[in-house]
């Protein structure tokens, strides 16, 4: 545990010097970048590690296997429960979830209560479905989306057309239970000219969509980049990296 969670460590700490690197070079501030870890290849235990390093930000792509994950963490923060248990430190910090996978409809509800940021809103029919579930769950605050949009050719990417955008933000942001907070996109893997023209292109359409009358404050991130491509993407403006495989290698 002692060697792993060191490596975790120096692997953060790589990827955020990256990170600073990249920022130093467009001229931004590397503390507007947040890393999200996407724990989905990994145990639950790797999870407790980030935790108690003070990493805060956890993506997962599958609802059931957060909504599990969940749970247990946060039982061993309630109930002082192991492994968080073993030396405890009042100073830890709950994770905040973000769902950064293809989700469905019928999966919607569980995710609700904790959810951080759903990153994926790729449909009406899905923001509709966030909409009703949370009035029905009289959740009291709004659920923090980002509007997956495709800005490659890919067949099999999820995403919202830039065509249609404009108007289905519209519609969306008309639904009292949803805050749309920014946009989210993936690139095509191992070709990275493109995948910075995939993330330029988001920051385009982030910019032209934030003048829009029916967006608000909330309106500001970009989460876009992943192991293979998150310096391209810091360098087109993203405010959140989604990393997996590069954090735990
Ligand atoms: C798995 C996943 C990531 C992380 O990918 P890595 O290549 O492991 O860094 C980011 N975003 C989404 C949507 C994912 O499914």
């Amino acid at each position: 545990m002692m060697i792993l969670s060191e490596k975790l460590a120096d692997n953060l700490k790589r990827i955020k010097g990256n990170i600073e690197d990249a920022c130093t070079k467009v001229n931004r501030n590397p503390a507007d970048v947040k890393v999200v870890a996407v724990t989905k290849s990994v145990e639950i235990d790797i999870i407790q590690c980030l935790i108690k390093m003070g990493h805060v930000d956890i993506g997962e792509s599958r609802v059931q296997e957060m909504v599990q994950r969940e749970a247990i963490i946060k039982q061993s923060f309630t109930r002082k429960l192991e492994p968080l248990s073993a030396t405890p430190r009042p100073e830890l910090t709950q994770p905040r979830w973000h769902m950064v996978g293809h989700l469905q409809r019928n999966k919607v509800k569980p995710l609700l209560p904790f959810i951080e940021m759903i990153h994926s809103l790729d449909s009406l029919r899905l923001a509709e479905e966030i909409n009703t579930s949370a009035a029905k769950l009289g959740l009291n605050h709004k659920v923090k989306i980002l509007l997956q949009i495709k800005t490659s050719k890919e067949k099999q990417k999820d995403g919202l057309a830039v065509g249609a955008l404009s108007s289905l933000a519209e519609t969306i942001s008309s639904l009292p239970n949803i805050e749309i907070c920014g946009l989210m996109t993936m690139a095509p893997a191992d070709d990275l000219k493109k995948a910075s023209f995939c993330f330029n292109r988001c920051r385009e359409i982030y910019e032209d969509m934030a003048k829009e009358p029916f967006i608000t404050p909330r309106f500001k991130h970009l989460s876009m980049g992943m192991s293979g491509d998150y310096i391209q993407a810091v360098e087109a403006g993203a405010t959140i990296v989604r990393i997996g495989r590069t954090l735990f290698e």
